[in-house]
């Protein structure tokens, strides 16, 4: 046997084509990328034979069934989507980098209904005509919120463009030097402003701004007087910063609209489960805002969507503005969106059913049982690991409440055989992604963002990696 020999062995790309196993591959898969992996699959074999050394080549053979399987598991990889499911172990509950607020299980059913279906998303049922998308969220939204009027597009920075663009274009719109924001990725309030042709006028300074500072810098040009939540930092020590009810005061006595980004959309007043008080949409309103923004995705506990509410003669503008149709929402999002709001009609049922309230609010005892369970998973299978239950705090996430700290049971790992940080990056780069955190070198798991239906799953992940 020589290596021309086994060259002229190798199956061609049409044998493999043949093998039943492919042949049943190709319904599921796209030919191109079952071709693509067949041909990666021969050029490995190519490639070992061409690095043989002459004294091995007498016991290579060209194993087709292990071919096979390789294409079957190439063609599957290949296929999947680059968007996974991580399994999240870092107590961070809206974690943008995650994927924000996970939608409810419960709606799932009802959701895919309307995705995969056809739907009155633009029709009137009982007139039989044309009808309006925002329809459909306005009822349930403007129950819960006792708003005028209601209005959703893309996301919160969609929100605030519409906004500024329909009130404050080619005018002025006041902030306070203490909430110029920037949350994210790249959302800036000032460069916001500019996109939306309102000029920024900036009052204050970083760490007070006083109702004066608004009054003197109106004019006749003035057209909104702005309120940007500080969601992700806050200023301590020496400050003062201007409430929404004496905002709202000013807009009256000289009739300018007040207008508030809350960013986290806030419905239930968590203050009575232990953490500090922020306002919540509804407060915004009864302290006089004219229009309040918030996001779909964060604490709301939703789809990714931007909500405007507030007072009707302004919210008819927006929606005649238009850029709301190049911000507008989808079926699935409106779905979800109406779903989500549904569920805070009870307080109960929301803490129940949104995961992100549910996470948020779980008592010390549940983590308890939660991190029991997890810790005892793990330790069955007898591993070569130090293993304890720890107490940590958790983050709300999202840009939202930066400060606030929230008891949580950690289970914390340290592996005997490799180092904490190998351990962390292949939890996290294997086919379940596992993301934890290393503190004090041990591999932390927050039990708080993890499913208990992830428990096993990750059991068996660390025994598969330390073995
Ligand atoms: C998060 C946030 C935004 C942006 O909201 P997205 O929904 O992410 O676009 C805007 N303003 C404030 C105050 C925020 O906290």
């Amino acid at each position: 046997m020589d290596k021309k020999q086994l060259f002229s062995q190798l199956p061609s790309v049409d044998q493999i084509l043949n093998n039943d196993n492919i042949i049943t591959l190709l319904e599921e898969y796209p030919r191109v990328i079952v071709l693509e992996s067949i041909r990666e699959s021969i050029d490995v074999q190519r490639k070992k034979i061409l690095s043989l050394d002459d004294k091995d080549i007498k016991d290579f053979y060209i194993n087709e069934d292990k071919m096979i399987h390789e294409i079957k598991d190439s063609t599957k990889a290949k296929y999947s989507l680059s968007l996974r499911k991580v399994i999240n172990g870092t107590g961070v509950v809206i974690h943008t980098n995650l994927g924000r607020s996970l939608i409810s299980d419960k709606i799932k059913d009802e959701v895919w209904g309307i995705a995969s279906r056809y739907s009155n998303l633009e029709y009137d049922l009982n007139l039989g005509e044309r009808g309006s998308r925002y329809s459909h969220l306005e009822n349930i939204i403007k129950r819960i919120t006792n708003a005028e009027d209601v209005l959703v597009v893309n996301n919160n920075a969609a929100a605030v463009l519409l906004v500024l663009s329909t009130l404050c274009k080619d005018k002025e719109a006041i902030v306070s030097r203490g909430e110029l924001v920037e949350v994210g990725g790249s959302f800036r309030i000032p460069s916001v402003m500019e996109q939306s042709g309102a000029k920024l006028v900036e009052v204050g300074s970083t760490n007070k701004t006083y109702i004066k500072d608004y009054e003197e810098a109106i004019n006749e040009n003035t057209s909104a007087l702005l309120k940007v939540h500080t969601s992700n930092y806050r200023i301590l020590g020496f400050t003062h910063s201007v409430e929404i009810n004496e905002l709202s005061d000013l807009g009256k006595k000289y009739n300018i609209p007040v207008v508030e980004d809350l960013g986290s959309g806030l419905f239930i007043d968590l203050s009575k489960y232990g953490f500090s008080y922020e306002p919540t949409v509804m407060d915004s309103l009864k302290g006089g805002a004219d229009i309040v923004t918030f996001s779909g995705d964060k604490i709301l506990g939703g789809p990714q969507a931007g909500i405007i509410v507030g007072k009707k003669e302004y919210i008819q503008k927006m929606k005649k503005n238009q850029l709301t149709r190049a911000l507008r929402v989808d079926k699935f999002t409106m779905a979800a969106l109406e779903a989500t709001f549904r569920m805070y009609l009870d307080e109960d049922m929301a803490i129940k059913n949104i995961p992100t309230i549910k996470m948020l609010t779980y008592n010390i005892e549940e983590l308890e049982s939660k991190a029991n369970a997890l810790y005892n998973c793990i330790k069955s299978k007898n591993l070569e690991i130090d293993i304890n239950i720890e107490d940590g705090y958790s983050q709300v996430g999202g840009g939202s409440m930066p400060l606030e700290k929230i008891s949580t049971k950690l289970v914390s790992i340290v592996p005997n055989n490799i180092s904490v940080a190998a351990f962390e990056r292949k939890l996290r780069l294997c086919d379940n992604h596992i993301i934890g955190r290393v503190y004090d070198n041990k591999y932390i798991l927050d039990v708080r963002t993890i499913f208990e239906d992830e428990f096993d799953i990750i059991a068996d992940t660390i025994k598969g990696i330390l073995y």
